[in-house]
């Protein structure tokens, strides 16, 4: 399998630049060809709707959805990665007012975590903050593509913690907290979003970002359209 992905690497450096660059590679269950971008570390087999992820020269097999679409509009929807973990998590402070508030803090299951490359995120608001923030929760929908996942698993388990103490810190200061927090399931989400050209609007909490900020874009509506 490594052999695979040396050649797909071997494809990915060959490609013309400007156009979209997506690489063929092989499906490890059914044959049937992954498709990522230039910096994907995801390849998701639209056939098995399996998400691969390159750890260590080889796919190991994660868990993933495409979501459904909570909102409707007459625009072309891309879907884009977002990690998801189920946290179990504890909170103390010795300071009993601190720990009284903490109690009036909604509990996160579910902690969101940005997959594809946002430029300025804590600008324009990171969706993965914000739907944990929101705890939201997602419902699987029908198959679609899903490219632009440039975060591994192992990344986006580090913005566990930071996500959950910003979230308890808008309603008690963090300061002396002791957070223990274990990390259970983790799966790999294709968010809904609008195109609506200069802005994505999550077709979840409605929310928007500029369409500059999200790297790759042109490839990844390019991959929207085609499925390649
Ligand atoms: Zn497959």
């Amino acid at each position: 399998m490594s052999g695979c992905w040396r050649s797909g690497r071997d494809l990915r450096d060959g490609a013309e630049v400007g156009g979209p660059t997506v690489l063929a590679l092989h499906c490890p269950r059914c044959g049937g060809p992954l498709s990522g971008l230039q910096q994907d570390v995801v390849f998701l087999c639209g056939g098995c709707q399996v998400p691969y992820e390159v750890a260590g020269g080889t796919f190991v097999e994660r868990r993933g959805f495409i979501a459904r679409a909570l909102a409707q509009a007459d625009r072309p929807i891309l879907h884009l990665p977002v990690w998801t973990f189920r946290v179990n998590y504890a909170s103390h402070w010795e300071d009993p007012e601190r720990e009284a508030l903490a109690r009036q803090v909604p509990r996160v299951e579910w902690v969101y975590v940005t997959g594809f490359e946002l430029h300025n995120a804590s600008y324009f608001g990171d969706p993965g903050q914000i739907f944990t923030q929101r705890i939201v929760r997602l419902e699987a929908g029908a198959p679609a593509p899903l490219v632009g996942c440039t975060r591994t698993l192992e990344e986006a388990k580090a913005y566990v913690e930071p996500h959950l103490l910003m979230i308890i810190d808008r309603r008690v200061d963090v300061t002396g907290l002791e957070l223990s927090c274990a990390i259970g399931e983790a799966l790999l989400w294709g968010v809904p979003f609008f195109d609506e050209g200069d802005t994505l609007r999550d077709a979840i909490l409605g929310l928007k970002i500029p369409a500059a900020a999200v790297d790759e874009l042109g490839a990844i509506r390019a991959h929207g359209r085609t499925g390649r």
